[in-house]
């Protein structure tokens, strides 16, 4: 599933292509995950200019003119594609925007959990404010504040409190894993039975493990691709995330993967001790 490293590298990209320009037609393929008629969203998004593209957590926001937006969340498998004009759709394709100088934005998602959402501008930055924890990278995250957040839920188990996006925005199964690694912490320790100072370093973690696949566009470990339809690089980096039965980097003992709060969780038995 896409990430903050991911949905960033999408929104950089779609900031450069589409920000200024106008919509002149939508083709709606699949309505499943929009949360108006065909007809209506298509009415509603037509003749508008893009102001912004921005993101909060893995959510990308699409700033139009007129007071709405467009919230896009991925999920498991959506992508932007930006593609010539008349470009044949595949069975994938849900929603095509065209643009007015004749480029188009294809919205795809082969398992169909990916939404897009028109929402009045109030609403949006009410859930945004109210739902969503502060962001990792943000200018106003710094360690003390990690900390905090986390140790709200003292007896949570850390790896699948840093998933919880009321607590910290954007961070999911990849970068929890290698955050936890990094920190020397194992996946299933309880925040109350973590020292300040390993939090500290479980915070400096992640905020590598983010910034480094941010730099390479990205992990492309399932199914994401940019807007120009390349795969990230940083999967070949990637510490212990999928790496289960190979030897750790840093003492050669074979990483483990366990089920946790019902996610794969990969680990090293001997550098993350309980
Ligand atoms: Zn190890």
């Amino acid at each position: 599933m896409p990430e903050l490293p991911e949905v960033e590298t999408l929104r950089l990209q779609m900031e450069r292509e589409i920000v200024g320009r106008s919509i002149s037609d939508v083709v709606v393929r699949f309505a499943g995950r929009i949360n108006k008629t065909k007809e209506s969203f298509a009415a509603a998004l037509r003749s508008k200019r893009i102001r912004a593209v921005e993101r909060r957590a893995k959510i990308l926001r699409i700033v139009l003119d007129g007071g709405q937006s467009l919230l896009v969340h991925l999920k498991m498998s959506g992508r932007f594609l930006l593609r010539a004009a008349g470009h044949e759709p595949t069975k994938h394709t849900h929603v095509v925007f065209v643009f007015s100088d004749r480029q188009e934005l294809h919205f795809e998602d082969a398992r169909k959990f990916g939404y897009l959402y028109l929402m009045a501008d109030n609403d949006v930055e009410e859930i945004f404010a109210n739902k969503y924890g502060p962001e990792p990278l943000g200018k106003e995250m710094n360690v003390e504040k990690f900390i905090e957040r986390l140790q709200r839920k003292p007896n949570a188990k850390i790896k699948p409190l840093l998933l919880e996006q009321e607590i910290i925005a954007g961070v999911g199964n990849i970068y929890a894993d290698e955050a936890c690694f990094t920190a020397k912490i194992h996946p299933t320790r309880r925040v109350r039975e973590i020292s300040t100072a390993e939090l500290g370093e479980l915070y400096t973690g992640l905020r590598e493990a983010l910034e480094e696949s941010l730099r390479r566009r990205g992990t492309s470990a399932d199914k994401f691709l940019d807007l120009y339809g390349n795969k990230g690089d940083n999967v070949q980096f990637l510490k212990v995330y999928g790496r289960e039965g190979e030897p750790c980097m840093r003492c050669n003992t074979p990483l483990t993967k366990i089920r946790l709060g019902g996610r794969g969780t990969h680990f090293c038995e001997n550098c993350q001790k309980i």
